[in-house]
C-alpha cells in the first residue's frame, strides 16, 4: 500500500470550467482573480480584507484560479489565505522596517544582477509572478507592471558574467523566471550556458506551486539541454502539496532537475513544529529536499508576519533527530544591511576539554566524543586542491582566520577609535604590522 495521495482541488465557482483550460497556464494566468468581486465569487471575504482591496498603492494582488481554490473559503484564517489576500495590517510600520532590507540594490554591479557572495549571482529577470505573496521580500521591486524585463539591461548583465569568472553559479529569479515568455527563458539560459565558466544555473520560482500548470513537457525538455540545472521552489504550508504539485516535482526530477524547497517562517501560516513536520515529510514525499527556512525579513507590509528567532530554532529542535535528515531545512536570517544568509540552530554542543567533547542529541542524551591525541594536520603544500584555490581578497573571512596569517577580523575605524593614547605610551610597538583580513591571508602563491 502507498500512502495516501495528493488531492486536488478545484473551487465550485470553477467547476464548469473545461479541463483543457483549466490545465492551461495561461488560461490560468489570464484569470488571475484581484478584485473585491473576484475573490467574492470563492471566498467569503472579511472586513479587513475587503478594505484592504479597495486600498490604492497597496502591493500588487493577483492570485491563479488554481491556487485559491486550496483556501477553505469559510476560514478567514487559512494558511494559504493569509500568504495571498491582503489585509490591512499591511499598512502598519513597525521597528526596523526598511524597504530593502537585503541591501540588494547596494550589491548590485549591473542593474539585476545581485553580486553579494564570492562565486555565485543572483540575477532578476523579471519583476512578474504568477501570483504574490503579501510578505515579498522584493515588493520594492516586484509586481510593477512597467519594469518588464529589459534587453539591454540583460546584454549589460551577460556582460558583466562574461568578465567575473570567479561566478559559477548563477540563480534566476525576479519576480519569477517561469512567468517569461518560454521563448524569452530558453534564450536567457542558452545564452549563459555559452559562458564557460557557469557551472551550475539555478531557477527560483513559485510558479509549480502557484500554477503547476506551467511545467509541461516542452519545458522539462528545454530545461535539460541546458544541465547542470537545479530548482528550488516555495512550498510554506502541507496543503499547497497537491495532486498536482506533486506531477509537477516528477516531471521536474524525471528531467534530472534536482529540486530544493525554501519556505518563509510566517506568524499564522506555518510557525509551528507540527504543521513544519508535516511540510518537510511531504516534500521529501515528491522528492523535494527542504534548503532553507528562512526567518522574515524586515520588510514593509510584512510586519505581522514575523516570529521571533526562537521560534525557528523550536521548529529545528523539533525536525533534527525526529525525522528524516534529508527533510530538516537549514533555518536563516538573511542579514539586515546585506549581511547575506546567517544560519541559526539549536546548540548541541555542551562542552569541551583538551580531547574531548560533549554532545547533546535531540532526546537529551548527552555523550562524549573522544578526539585523537595525536593528529597528522593536513599539508597544504602538498595538496593539489590548496594550491590552486583562488579567493577574492576580503572575502576570506572566518574561515581565512583559521587557515590565514590574519589575527582578527577588526571593524572599520577600530584603529582611530583605540588610539586614544597617540601612541605616545604605547607599550608594544607591532601592532600597526597586523593588517586587516583581505590584505595578508596567505593564499597569494
Ligand atoms: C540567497 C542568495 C544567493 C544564493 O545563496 P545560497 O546559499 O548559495 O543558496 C546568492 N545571492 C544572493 C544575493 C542571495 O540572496
Amino acid at each position: 500500500m502507498s500512502p495516501a495521495p495528493f488531492r486536488s482541488r478545484r473551487a465550485p465557482y470553477f467547476a464548469d470550467v473545461p479541463d483543457e483550460k483549466w490545465n492551461d497556464w495561461r488560461w490560468q494566468l489570464s484569470k488571475r482573480l484581484n478584485t473585491v468581486e473576484d475573490f467574492e465569487h470563492v471566498l467569503t471575504l472579511t472586513e479587513d480584507e475587503r478594505k484592504a482591496l479597495s486600498t490604492q498603492g497597496l502591493f500588487r494582488v493577483d492570485v491563479t484560479p488554481y491556487f485559491v481554490s486550496l483556501i477553505d473559503p469559510d476560514d478567514p484564517h487559512d494558511p494559504i489565505r493569509k500568504q495571498i489576500i491582503p489585509t490591512d495590517c499591511e499598512v502598519l510600520p513597525f521597528t526596523g522596517m526598511m524597504e530593502d532590507s537585503l541591501a540588494e540594490d547596494r550589491h548590485s554591479p549591473v542593474p539585476g544582477l545581485v553580486h553579494r557572495y564570492p562565486d555565485r549571482v543572483l540575477m532578476l529577470v523579471t519583476t512578474q509572478c504568477a501570483s504574490y505573496c503579501r510578505y515579498c521580500t522584493r515588493s520594492r521591486i516586484v509586481g510593477d507592471p512597467s519594469a518588464t524585463f529589459s534587453r539591454s539591461e540583460f546584454e549589460a548583465q551577460i556582460e558583466y558574467l562574461r568578465r567575473t569568472p570567479q561566478v559559477r553559479d548563477v540563480l534566476l529569479s525576479g519576480g519569477d523566471p517561469l512567468t517569461l515568455a518560454p521563448k524569452l527563458l530558453e534564450e536567457l539560459i542558452a545564452r549563459l550556458r555559452e559562458i564557460e565558466h557557469i557551472e551550475i544555473i539555478r531557477l527560483g520560482t513559485r510558479v509549480p506551486v502557484f500554477m503547476p500548470q506551467r511545467v509541461t513537457d516542452e519545458l522539462c525538455d528545454m530545461l535539460q539541454k541546458y544541465h547542470p540545472v537545479w530548482m528550488n521552489i516555495h512550498v510554506n504550508h502541507p496543503n499547497e502539496i497537491t495532486a498536482e504539485l506533486a506531477q509537477a516535482a516528477d516531471k521536474l526530477t524525471r528531467a534530472g532537475i534536482p529540486l530544493g524547497n525554501q519556505s518563509v517562517l510566517l506568524a499564522g501560516v506555518n510557525d509551528c513544529v507540527h504543521i513544519q513536520r508535516k511540510l518537510v515529510q511531504d516534500l521529501v514525499r515528491i522528492r523535494v529536499r527542504p534548503y532553507y527556512l528562512y526567518q522574515c525579513d524586515l520588510v514593509e507590509g510584512a510586519g505581522h508576519f514575523r516570529t521571533p528567532v526562537a521560534k525557528g530554532i523550536e521548529i529545528i529542535e523539533g525536525l533534527r533527530g525526529h525525522t528524516s535528515g534529508y527533510a530538516v531545512p537549514t533555518y536563516v536570517v538573511d542579514a539586515p544591511g546585506g549581511g547575506g544568509k546567517i544560519p541559526v540552530m539549536p546548540n548541541y554542543q555542551i562542552s569541551a576539554s583538551d580531547h574531548k567533547i560533549v554532545l547533546r542529541n535531540y532526546e537529551g542524551y548527552i555523550s562524549t566524543y573522544e578526539e585523537p591525541l595525536t593528529y597528522e594536520p593536513h599539508d597544504p603544500k602538498t595538496c593539489p586542491y590548496c594550491r590552486t584555490r583562488r579567493m577574492e581578497p576580503g572575502q576570506e573571512g572566518v574561515s581565512g582566520l583559521l587557515d590565514g596569517v590574519d589575527m582578527f577580523i577588526k571593524p572599520e575605524g577600530f584603529d582611530q577609535l583605540h588610539n586614544r593614547g597617540g601612541g605616545a605610551h604605547r607599550l608594544r610597538d607591532n601592532a600597526d604590522k597586523w593588517k586587516p583580513l583581505g590584505i595578508g591571508s596567505g593564499n597569494e602563491d
